[in-house]
């Protein structure tokens, strides 16, 4: 496994880390115990960042990875949390001060841990960025200073929103989704303005949230159809080849070198485990090529999230 830098942090974090979404059902329905070995295996492999949300499942993300860190060495891993997202609708936000400092309790409970290495604002792009600048990122120091949480960074969609919180906050990380995959790369426009500051970069979503895989997207994907329908049609052409679409989209995001780590998510260890064989393992430039012809119609094609202005 190789790791890099996250920025001003200073981590060493794995090029492909955990995220922990899966583990609260997002994707389908889960087998704790089969969720938990996912989470071990890919400890054993190398990963050591792990990501998670009291949004994901609704708190159970969090309940079954704190099951999985059980008994571990708490300094064996790089743990990441996130604030301010609690469901699915505009009034499930929250990124008041007040919110955040009980936020964190709650998640350390639920996790069983004294700290997190992260504590994000999770979905800025839903809420007022200014009172994320302004309110969430100064509690979040302050949970900083409290020794609740070593960093804090900024979680989004849209790329101008987030680049904007993250500079203005003088944010450690940002973690941006579904901008650095095979069919989409709009992450690096960001990327010089970032540098410029040392912010730590994290990219998750490898497999555009479903997206880029023979499964295909689960029925809440926001993508609009003529990027699913693409999609399909580049998994169609590596199954075709004998190839798999999940291994080329994982090997394409974390071969990116100014992404400190790549978060993919699943609760099956064979996945998990795959996952991480697949980076060690060359890169099918060919099939990279031909997979790039057919997505190009549909290249940086992404879709509103959050409030209008934030996009
Ligand atoms: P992903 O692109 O990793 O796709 C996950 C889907 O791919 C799941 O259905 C999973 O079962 C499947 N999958 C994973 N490995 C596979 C394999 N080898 N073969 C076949 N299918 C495989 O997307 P994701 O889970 O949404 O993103 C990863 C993590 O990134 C999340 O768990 C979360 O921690 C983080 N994330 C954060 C935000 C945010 O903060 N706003 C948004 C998206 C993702």
């Amino acid at each position: 496994m190789e790791y890099r830098t996250l920025g001003k942090t200073g981590l060493r974090v794995s090029a492909l880390g955990f995220g922990a979404s899966s583990l609260g059902g997002v994707f389908r329905d889960i087998d704790e115990s089969e969720a938990i070995r996912a989470v071990h295996i890919s400890l054993d492999l190398g990963i050591n960042f792990i990501d998670v949300s009291p949004f994901y499942g609704l708190t159970k993300a969090e309940t079954v990875l704190g099951k999985a860190l059980r008994g571990l060495k708490r300094d064996s891993y790089i743990l990441a949390t996130k604030l301010g997202r609690y469901g699915s609708t505009l009034a499930d936000f929250d990124f008041s001060a007040a919110r955040a400092l009980k936020s964190i309790d709650e998640s350390l409970a639920r996790m069983g841990v004294d700290y997190v290495d992260l504590i994000q604002a999770h979905d800025i792009e839903f809420g007022d960025v200014n009172q994320v600048v302004t309110e969430t990122m100064p509690a979040m120091r302050k949970l900083i200073a409290a020794g609740k949480a070593r960093f804090a960074g900024v979680t989004g969609l849209p790329l101008k929103c987030l680049a904007s919180a993250a500079l203005q906050s003088d944010a450690d990380t940002i973690l941006s989704y579904c901008h650095y995959e095979l069919n989409d790369t709009a992450l690096l426009g960001i990327l010089p303005q970032l540098a410029a500051r040392n912010t730590g970069i994290i990219s998750a979503s490898p497999l555009g949230m479903g997206l880029l895989s023979v499964r295909g997207a689960p029925a809440w994907h926001p993508a609009p159809d003529l990027l699913k329908a693409a999609c399909a049609k580049a998994a169609a052409h590596c199954s075709a080849h004998g190839a798999s679409i999940e291994k080329l989209a994982v090997q394409f995001s974390v071969a990116q070198p100014q992404i400190a780590t790549t978060l993919v998510g699943s609760a099956s260890p064979t996945n998990m485990q795959r996952n991480i064989q697949w980076i060690n393992e060359p890169l099918d430039r060919t099939l990279l090529a031909q997979v790039m012809e057919i997505l190009k119609p549909v290249h940086d094609v992404t879709w509103p999230s959050g409030r209008p202005e934030n996009n």
